[in-house]
């Protein structure tokens, strides 16, 4: 890691510039939620869109439930320690940041699986209609979903619209059963008017599923003032769940009587130790849950999300839209950087918690940014995008991360061949 002190206070110039930043830090009123995280001090860490930070809290968990519960409590541990209850307890703390009152949401698997659930449940609600429409720019995990659904079902039961997103209202027609969307673009960063799209879809008699991977835990979001059917999201990203984290899923209680989900394990069984004979779902979110949860991912997930318990969501969102700010800002008054196009939407109520520019050479700016302590990512097949997690960036992390992004940009950095190489995941 070369040091970026070389250049400290040179390229953005200005010392004033430098306190402003330092003074926007002490004003901060969540600066003091950096110390509940392992941030190296080296890094800039502009992906917690992608891997929120370490939570010191999960961590701590992480020793406890190996060394502890699984080590010397071990098959105790499922009442003991309350194994067994995780899904729900975890699906709670998730509840309240996602604006659902309890008994909607539940904590078990993948977006992708999650979602496969939900479709299912949704389609199978919706005698005579079959097409499920989403963003053409939909997270592709999202869409690869669908078109599995497609391949079982066959085309006269399931079959996927992708449309652009001025062409979301028109395609809400009498056949559409499933308007699947992502409530922030993973690429852009565009946020999605979920009150309005959503009551436009109902009132054709849609349902709607969002899937709030990168909205959940970082700016508002109101389930159930928004009437919404179904949503997942993820607990690896914003929710700093750490790699692989499980996600969650919610039903709203309205529908859960009727919404039958396809895979019936013995966890969404109504009474699983009873080891009946016959699948019988258990009552609520509950009957969407599949096999045995991972407890160590979970736990560590569900000490992660405690660092939310004292946080106020709008603190969050006016802080990643400030750190955004300073971002924005600086390249834009930066002429080394004009040739980094914004591709985020620049009003900033129309965006989420990151910002997105498109530039011929963006991987190896990315990887030129990695190499120098700032750690940003690459989206296929131009585009460099920048998380801005509230809970733990300062803003003086961010000015720095503007200057080294001008020093690579100045003096060709970026050239050095060894950024050009590709591993498996960017
Ligand atoms: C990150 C992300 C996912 C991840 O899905 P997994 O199945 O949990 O890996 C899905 N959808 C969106 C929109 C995402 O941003």
């Amino acid at each position: 890691m070369s040091g970026h002190e070389d250049f400290d206070g040179q390229v953005m110039g200005d010392k004033t510039y430098q306190q402003a930043l330092v003074l926007m830090d002490q004003q901060d009123p969540l600066a003091e939620k950096t110390a509940a995280f392992e941030v190296p001090r080296d890094l800039v860490y502009l992906d917690g869109n992608s891997l929120g930070c370490l939570p010191l809290a999960a961590k701590q968990r992480a020793r406890e439930v190996v060394e502890q519960q699984w080590g010397q409590d071990l098959i105790k541990s499922w009442n003991l320690h309350q194994w067994i209850d995780l899904p729900v307890s975890a699906g709670e703390k998730i509840a309240r940041l996602i604006g659902a009152a309890p008994g909607q949401t539940i904590c078990c698997d993948s977006v992708s699986v999650n979602l496969f659930k939900l479709l299912s449940a949704a389609l199978a609600m919706q005698t005579g209609r079959h097409v499920v429409v989403s963003q053409q720019g939909n997270f592709p995990t999202d869409l690869y979903m669908v078109q599995g659904l497609v391949r079982q079902l066959g085309g006269d039961r399931c079959c996927l619209q992708r449309v652009d997103d001025d062409d979301i209202g028109s395609a809400l027609t009498d056949d559409v059963a499933v308007l699947l969307l992502s409530h922030v673009n993973f690429r852009s960063g565009a946020l999605y008017d979920m009150q309005a799209i959503t009551a436009q879809a109902q009132a054709r008699g849609i349902l709607v599923i969002w899937d709030l991977a990168h909205s959940a835990g970082v700016l508002p979001v109101q389930l159930d003032a928004c009437n919404v059917d179904f949503a997942v999201g993820c607990g690896y990203k914003y929710l700093n769940g750490g790699p692989g984290a499980p996600a969650f899923l919610y039903v709203a209680s309205r529908h859960q009587s009727q919404a039958r989900q396809p895979l019936s394990g013995w966890m969404g069984h109504l009474a699983p130790f009873d080891f009946d004979h016959d699948y019988e779902p258990a009552p609520g979110v509950a009957g969407f849950l599949s096999g045995t949860p991972p407890v160590i991912s979970m736990s560590i997930l569900d000490a992660a999300l405690d660092v939310f318990a004292d946080v106020d969501i709008r603190q969050l969102r006016r802080k990643s839209l400030a750190l955004a700010g300073v971002f924005l800002q600086a390249v834009e008054q930066s002429p080394r950087l004009s040739g980094l196009c914004l591709l985020s939407p620049a009003d900033e109520a129309q965006r989420g918690a990151q910002l997105a520019y498109r530039h011929p050479h963006a991987f190896a700016i990315c990887q030129a940014l990695i190499a120098h302590g700032v750690i940003a990512d690459f989206r296929a097949p131009d585009i460099l995008r920048v998380g801005f997690s509230p809970l733990y960036l300062r803003f003086a992390d961010v000015g720095r991360s503007v200057e080294v992004l001008t020093r690579i940009m100045q003096e060709d950095l970026w050239r050095d061949p060894a950024y050009a190489v590709r591993h498996k995941v960017t």
